[in-house]
């Protein structure tokens, strides 16, 4: 019996000697277009957490900051805003207090949707530590390491069960009063200036842990973003409905394995037809390897609605400018705790009621931060 051989049905004749030939890709390595965009996202952030750090400082000393309080600091408190997002689906109230953190939530939770996990490839700046930790990981040891499958299936489950515990404790736990207590509370109300502090005021234990996450990364590449990264976990389990996938055509593929030598979630490229895993971050690592025109590309169908990388990252930055954007025409990007309010709350940070015990939040006094009736919208302050 005779073996079957595969032949890629794009062979060309070259002109003039007749020589058989393969039709070589001719796009342009969409690489260096991701690259700046997430050192792009990254300045955005810094930027962000660098004002945000002077208008902390100065209302710590007492002083009404000369910088507004940028609201992008939000991005910072990802439970706040599932617990706002829930409040906002029961209530139809999307609250004035940390009302930027849902619309970005709400703005990676589309590019999920539509775009796979575009975030974690392209946005996120753990992302892009994790990438250069990859690189240079590769530069030590000459080779990416991967955990044997015992290990990779069960650890890369973590992720989902961290997200687990987080999405029962806000959707199952919680009921509409502890949602309404705890947007509410002085402790959501200085969370993000508490999320500072966790790095300007780094105890020792998490500045080992993060240490100790850093040098998993480095010994095992994107450790955080396969294993633990619960933001991961909701975007990996939307991408599953995200009808863009990267495409193999088979008819075309010379099995030459490039792509999954590229990729960096250690996905078997050459061996799909349409990659589903939910580890692919729509990175184009593997399409812009693949040496074959036409062969590994981004598209709804295999033959229809191909979508070209630039066009992806256009959509992908597009997202989120609109969305900010929009937030910002209908008032829903600056929160409305005036500047006194928060004086007052700096010099309270570590009282009691500035904490919380898995959603729960100690009594305060409603009357004094002006919280409105459960279901009912904030009253905009007089002095804003
Ligand atoms: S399959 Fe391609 S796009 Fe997806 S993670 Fe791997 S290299 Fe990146
Ligand atoms: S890079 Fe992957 S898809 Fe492209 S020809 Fe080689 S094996 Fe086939």
């Amino acid at each position: 019996m005779g073996v079957a051989v595969h032949i890629p049905k794009n062979i060309v004749q070259e002109e003039g000697s007749g020589k058989q030939k393969i039709e070589k890709a001719d796009h342009s390595p969409i690489q260096p277009v991701r690259r700046i965009v997430q050192f792009g996202f990254l300045f955005v952030i810094l930027w962000i957490g660098f004002e945000f750090f002077l208008w902390v400082h100065q209302l710590e000393q007492g002083r009404t900051p000369t910088l507004t309080r940028p609201p992008g600091v939000e991005g910072f408190l990802p439970i706040s805003a599932l617990i706002s997002l829930r409040y906002w689906i029961l209530t139809g109230v999307l609250n004035h207090i940390h009302p930027a953190s849902v619309v970005l939530l709400v703005i990676i939770l589309a590019t999920g949707v539509f775009l796979k996990k575009g975030f974690c490839g392209w946005v996120c700046p753990f992302g892009l530590l994790s990438d250069y930790l990859a690189k240079l990981h590769i530069r030590l040891f000459d080779r990416r390491f991967k955990l044997p499958k015992l290990l990779d299936y069960p650890l890369r489950s973590l992720k989902y069960l961290l997200l687990f515990f987080f999405v029962y404790a806000v959707f199952v736990q919680m009921n509409l009063f502890d949602l309404h207590a705890f947007i509410y509370s002085p402790y959501n109300r200085v969370a993000d200036i508490k999320m500072l502090k966790f790095f300007t005021e780094m105890s020792s234990t998490t500045f080992w842990v993060l240490m100790t996450l850093v040098g998993l990364s480095l010994l095992i590449p994107h450790f955080w973003c396969r294993y633990l990264c619960p933001y991961g976990a909701l975007l990996g389990a939307l991408s599953w409905i995200s009808p863009l996938k990267i495409h193999r055509n088979p008819e075309t593929c010379i099995d030459c394995k490039l792509c999954t030598k590229a990729c960096p979630a250690h996905i078997q490229v050459h061996k799909e037809n349409v990659v589903f895993s939910d580890e692919c971050n729509a990175c184009f690592q593997c399409v812009d390897a693949c040496p074959v025109k036409d062969t590994l590309y981004m598209s709804v169908t295999r033959k229809r609605f191909r979508l070209k990388p630039m066009a992806y990252a256009w959509i992908l930055v597009g997202l989120f400018v609109a969305g900010t954007l929009l937030a910002k025409l209908s008032g829903y990007w600056h929160n409305w705790i005036p500047v006194e309010e928060y004086k007052y709350h700096v010099q309270h940070l570590h009282d009691p009621e500035y904490y919380h015990n898995r959603g729960a939040v100690p009594r305060y006094d409603e009357q004094k931060l002006r919280v409105p009736p459960v279901g009912k919208p904030m009253e905009h302050p007089p002095q804003q």
